[in-house]
This record gives C-alpha cells, sequence and structure tokens, in this order.
C-alpha cells in the first residue's frame, strides 16, 4: 500500500486517504453531500480551514453551518467580506483596517479613514450590497504564510499602522499568515491579516443571514488615547428566521427599556437634587421590591439562614482591617469626619459588618456554619458618565449573605449557595449559567492573600459547578481582590446576558481579622468566609427583570393585582366590599371609581399592566360572580367568585 493518511471520524470508524490529503478531500470522501456543505473541519477542538492538510490519526469533524462552530467561521468569514466592500466602495487607499472579530450576535469591523471619511447610516445598505455582489462572485479565502518582517514591510507600505500594531504584538520572527480573496477570474480582489480559519469560498456564505446594524466610535484598542475609529456592527445568523428573532429583539428592548418602562408603571425615579445614580422607589416599585426580599428571606429561612441588620456606615479603621480601603478605595465615597475627630465610611460592601456580629461571641464549632444574611444598602461612587437607569447606581441593595464555615462544611455550604441562587433565578424564568473569576496569573498586584489559599478555593468552586452540572466558563484575572468568585450570569426573554448574582470563597477576611472558633477537640481554628447573593443589587435585578418581563409582572409581583372595575356607581358599595375582601386575603387589590364606562377603565389597567380587572355589574352582583379579563388570557367571562379568587391565589402561590 502506498503511505497514505488514516483519518478517525467522530464516530470512532477510521478512513484511509492519501497522504497530503485536506479536509475538503476528507468530505468528498465521505460524500458529495457532504463535500457541498463542508466549511471547515474540527480537529481536537481547533477549528481549521477546509483546505489545510489533515495527518494520520487525527480526529477530524466536519464543520457545517448547523454548528456553532459553523456560524462562528460564517460569522468572522462575512467580517472580511464587509472590509472588502468597505475598500471597493470608499477606495483602498484611504481605508485604513482594525480588527473584525465575532460577537455573541454577529460581528464587527472597525475602520478609520485616512481621507476624514465619516460613514453615514445610508451608507450601510450600499455596503450591504456590495457583500452580497462578494458573496455571489464566490471568491476563494487563501491562506499565505508570511515571515515577520515582510508582513510587517506590507502593511507598513500600505500606510496602515494599525494592522503594524497588531503584528508588533507577536514576538519577532513569528510567520504570520494573510488570507487573500481571489476572485475566479479576476485575481486579488482583498488581502487582511488574519490567523483564520476562514470558509473556503465567499460563496458559502450564501447561508449567511446578516444585516449591518449601526455605526458606532470605538477607541483603537479601547485606549482613549489613540485614535477613534468608526466601527460597523453587524448581525449574523445562520437562518433567516434566527436574524429575524435577533432583529425583533432589538426592537423589543428599546421599547422595553426599563427607564420608560419605570416611569410610565410608576415604580422609581430619579431626582437631580437626590443626585445621580440614586434610584427613589415609588409605592408600586417599592411593592416589588418587598415582594423580592419576602420571596428570599422564606427561601433562606428554610436553608438555615439568620438576618441581621447593620449600619449605613462604619469606621474608616474598619475598612483599613478588611483591606477594602487600601483595595477598594477608588469606588468608595469620601471619608465624613464628627465633631470628636472619628472619621466614617458610607459602607461598599456589607461584609465588615457581618464579621463583626461573627466577633461579638465566641464562636465554637456548634455554631458553624453560621450564615447571617441582610439586605444591606451598600454605596459605591462610579463615574456620572457610567451610571445608567437602574443597571449601574450608585447606591443599592445586596441581597447578601456571609456563611462562616469550618473547613470541611465548605463544599456542601457552596453547593448549596449554588442551588439557592439557580432556585431563585429559576423562578423569575431566567436561565443561568456561571463565570468563575479566578487570580490569574497575575503576582500580586491587586489580588490579597496567600496563593496556596486561592488556589484551593478556585478548585472548590469549580468542583461545585461540575457537581451541580452548572455550565461555567473560566476569566483569568476577574476575581474579587479577596478571593475567586463565581459569577451568575442570566439570559433573559430577549436572548441578552445580565450579570447579577455572586458567590465567593474567601480564606483572607478570616485572616485579617483573625475570626476563630472551637473545634471539636478544643484547638482554636480559623473558619472560612463564603460572600453570596444570588441577585447581586436588587435594583439591577429590578432593571433586568423590567425589561424580561416588558412590565407585565407575573400576578405573584405585580404592584397591582386586581382593579375591581364597576360598570356604574350604582355598584361601588359592593366593589368597594370586594376589594376589601382581596386585601384581607392578601391580595393587592385596588377600585377604580371613576365615573366612566367599563372601557376606559379595562384600558387603564392594560396600560398599567395589571394582570386582572374584576367587573362588577348588577347582574354579577345579583349571581355572587364577578366577569373576569385577564391581561394574558383575554376575556374570561362570568365565572363565581370562589373560583376566581382560587385562581389568584393559585398563580400567587406557585409565583407563576
Ligand atoms: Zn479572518
Ligand atoms: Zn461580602
Amino acid at each position: 500500500m502506498s503511505a497514505g493518511i488514516e483519518i478517525v471520524l467522530p464516530d470512532g470508524s477510521r478512513r484511509s486517504l492519501p497522504a497530503g490529503a485536506t479536509g475538503a478531500d476528507l468530505a468528498a470522501d465521505i460524500g458529495p453531500g457532504l463535500a457541498k456543505a463542508a466549511l471547515g473541519v474540527e480537529v481536537g477542538g481547533e477549528v481549521r480551514d477546509l483546505s489545510r492538510p489533515l495527518h494520520s490519526g487525527e480526529t477530524v469533524s466536519i464543520v457545517k453551518a448547523d454548528s456553532p462552530a459553523g456560524l462562528e467561521l460564517m460569522r468572522h468569514s462575512t467580517a472580511h467580506v464587509m472590509a472588502q466592500a468597505v475598500i471597493d466602495l470608499f477606495g483602498g487607499d484611504s481605508v485604513r483596517l482594525g480588527i473584525g472579530p465575532t460577537i455573541k450576535s454577529g460581528f464587527y469591523y472597525d475602520f478609520d479613514f485616512a481621507d476624514g471619511r465619516r460613514l453615514k447610516e445610508d451608507d450601510l445598505q450600499r455596503i450591504e450590497a456590495r457583500m452580497h455582489e462578494i458573496i455571489a462572485a464566490d471568491q476563494e479565502f487563501v491562506r499565505e504564510e508570511v515571515p515577520y518582517e515582510r508582513a510587517l514591510a506590507t502593511w507598513e507600505a500600505r500606510g496602515d499602522r494599525y494592522k503594524c500594531d497588531l503584528i508588533r504584538g507577536f514576538p519577532a520572527g513569528e510567520t504570520i499568515s494573510f488570507y487573500h480573496n481571489r476572485a475566479r477570474d479576476e485575481g486579488e480582489a482583498f488581502v487582511d491579516l488574519c490567523r483564520g480559519p476562514h470558509v473556503p469560498s465567499t460563496g458559502k456564505l450564501a447561508k449567511a443571514h446578516f444585516k449591518l446594524l449601526t455605526i458606532a466610535g470605538a477607541y483603537w484598542q479601547g485606549d482613549e488615547k489613540n485614535p477613534m475609529m468608526q466601527r460597523i456592527y453587524a448581525a449574523c445568523f445562520a437562518s433567516a428566521d434566527d436574524l429575524k428573532r435577533h432583529l425583533h429583539n432589538l426592537e423589543e428592548a428599546v421599547k422595553r427599556d426599563h427607564r420608560k418602562l419605570g416611569k410610565q408603571l410608576k415604580l422609581f425615579h430619579f431626582s437631580d437634587e437626590v443626585g445621580p445614580g440614586l434610584p427613589l422607589w415609588l409605592p408600586r416599585g417599592t411593592v416589588i421590591l418587598d415582594v423580592l426580599r419576602e420571596f428570599l428571606v422564606d427561601e433562606q429561612r428554610k436553608r438555615g439562614y439568620q438576618s441581621v441588620v447593620t449600619p449605613h456606615i462604619g469606621r474608616k479603621h474598619l475598612y483599613e482591617t478588611s483591606g477594602h480601603w487600601q483595595n477598594y478605595g477608588d469606588s468608595m465615597f469620601p471619608v465624613m469626619g464628627d465633631a470628636e475627630g472619628a472619621e466614617f465610611c458610607l459602607k461598599p460592601m456589607n461584609c465588615p459588618h457581618h464579621i463583626q456580629i461573627y466577633q461579638s461571641d465566641l464562636r465554637s464549632y456548634r455554631d458553624l456554619p453560621l450564615r447571617l444574611a441582610e439586605f444591606g444598602t451598600v454605596y459605591r461612587y462610579e463615574k456620572s458618565g457610567e451610571l445608567g437607569g437602574l443597571k449601574r447606581v450608585r447606591g443599592f441593595t445586596v441581597d447578601d449573605a456571609h456563611l462562616f464555615v469550618a473547613p470541611e462544611q465548605l463544599f456542601d455550604e457552596f453547593v448549596s449557595v449554588v442551588e439557592l441562587v439557580r432556585f431563585a433565578l429559576a423562578t423569575f424564568g431566567l436561565p443561568v449559567q456561571a463565570r468563575v473569576g479566578t487570580r490569574g496569573t497575575e503576582e500580586g498586584g491587586k489580588f490579597v492573600g496567600e496563593p496556596e489559599l486561592w488556589e484551593r478555593a478556585q478548585a472548590e468552586i469549580v468542583r461545585a459547578c461540575e457537581e451541580m452540572g452548572l455550565a461555567y466558563t473560566v476569566e483569568e484575572g476577574e476575581a474579587a481582590f479577596y478571593g475567586p468568585k463565581l459569577d451568575f450570569v442570566v439570559t433573559d426573554a430577549l436572548d441578552r446576558e445580565w450579570q447579577l448574582g455572586t458567590a465567593q470563597v474567601d480564606y483572607n477576611l478570616p485572616q485579617r481579622f483573625d475570626l476563630l472558633y472551637t473545634a471539636k477537640d478544643g484547638t482554636r481554628q480559623r473558619p472560612i468566609m463564603i460572600h453570596r447573593a444570588p441577585f447581586g443589587s436588587l435594583e439591577r435585578l429590578m432593571g433586568v427583570l423590567i425589561e424580561h418581563y416588558a412590565g407585565a409582572f407575573p400576578t405573584w409581583m405585580a404592584p397591582v393585582q386586581v382593579v375591581v372595575a364597576p360598570i356604574s356607581d350604582e355598584q361601588l358599595d359592593e366593589a368597594r366590599k370586594l376589594v376589601d375582601r382581596l386585601r384581607g386575603l392578601r391580595l393587592r387589590a385596588e377600585l377604580d371609581a371613576a365615573s366612566e364606562p367599563i372601557g376606559p377603565k379595562i384600558k387603564r389597567a392594560r396600560l398599567e399592566k395589571v394582570p386582572y380587572v374584576a367587573i362588577l355589574g348588577a347582574r354579577e352582583i345579583r349571581e355572587s360572580t364577578v366577569s373576569v379579563r385577564s391581561r394574558d388570557d383575554g376575556e374570561l367571562g362570568a365565572m363565581p367568585l370562589e373560583t376566581f379568587l382560587e385562581r389568584l391565589e393559585k398563580e400567587v402561590v406557585e409565583r407563576r
């Protein structure tokens, strides 16, 4: 037999191919359908060009458009096509290219124009039209490996400082790769500095459904000292339906903006007199906050937490001991002094206060785990330009708790924290993923504490995620300054991700405050702390929930659950009695006593997104029924009052 190669397919079967065979050859060998659909290959988790040679023994899967890797290939390749279109339309000599990475819903590319051109919204349509021509031309993507010096010289000759900056980011002497787009009969159409991979030719992008969305300013390499480039954002999906849904979500996000809905539904208010980033909760918003607190307090009690209350300020010395002053000072408001010369800080975190409660008594192993919970309002200095509605504020309430645990309890306690966070967020229909923030490779720097302790804590967090089957990613260098953390990221109804809650293992503060407990054998031991907040900040959660529900809160959370609407003034007394009865059942009911026909009353309740209107006319009163209009299910007609009450109670109890 001639010297060929043997490739392993994902199902374990083997295929013999001639030496030098590529991904394209493998796809063709498997079948003509696959040869057509193939966009690239995946070898050991790495996606490669279809044209790269394969090696004996490699396990190779063919990447098609219907996989995440295929979508990634299409998005990235379409970014090249967009750059080519911009050059074709606005002149190759004046366009300087930044970077063109993929993002969660598509891609972007950064441009700078030597002639000072400002891209306009109308340009996007022209660019899109040109992109479709490039795709129709089915240009090949051809990889070229270029020595470092020649690569640098090429982009210097083009006067493109950005690409030169990128090349200089590689070690000198490294081989650099270019990707050329070659039109079938016209030769070179476009070249870009890129590590790849790409689809084999632009024709494959006929399956990419994309739309150019916006133009935004972006500093080169995110540094405000660098020139501002013009960034074109594009959405790109593997199906027309996915693109349509994404565009719909974008429109919907504007309509659902919590700042707009918060005003319309009278939930919260910002006053210049009070200050930026300091929300004032109106009665209706406060109802929702109360419901959220009750829900969590209840769940925490079941899990053995104890509630505590601590003040909003504390001595500066407390924060020096905790390390917040040294490590977190930039985020704290300036110190205030009292007439006796003592210095106080507004608390940026609740931990030091809870530690004082731990230290208020001698602790033994019988006290552990000690779980202290508080809805603690904290204050953090954020630049006023960075504040945004409820999602970034200066004063907010953390659904905080600190668990003081013996080392052998750490893992189980951490798992039960993860369980609670997941349960709480699932109640809102928010699926959760986790992000593990580690110390990374940074030596010392902003992180305090012994590296061995960090290693141990990081390992416990990862083990807990695995035990719970919770999908997680690891973000190096994203830890809190005192310990590694697990951030919970939810996906809302519009497919957007938000970081909410967090859980952190901390060996450091117990050491700094010299926390101790008496172990079974009588020795003095050091507890470990877990900091955790399932919602993170109630304000931020509210911002997310308002948009997630588009202001139409489920019955258990709605500020007003039922509006009782009499058909005429003659039913006012009975209507009042019904409101009292509902309130007696701890339901949130309001009377619409306006001397108006029923139509405007129903409309008003709909605008306020009230789940139910209970209509009372002469007939309903005679028959002990109510006519019910549901926000979500429409007209329900007349039903016995008891049936309606059961329905309401069920929705509240089941938190549907
Ligand atoms: Zn590329
Ligand atoms: Zn804490």
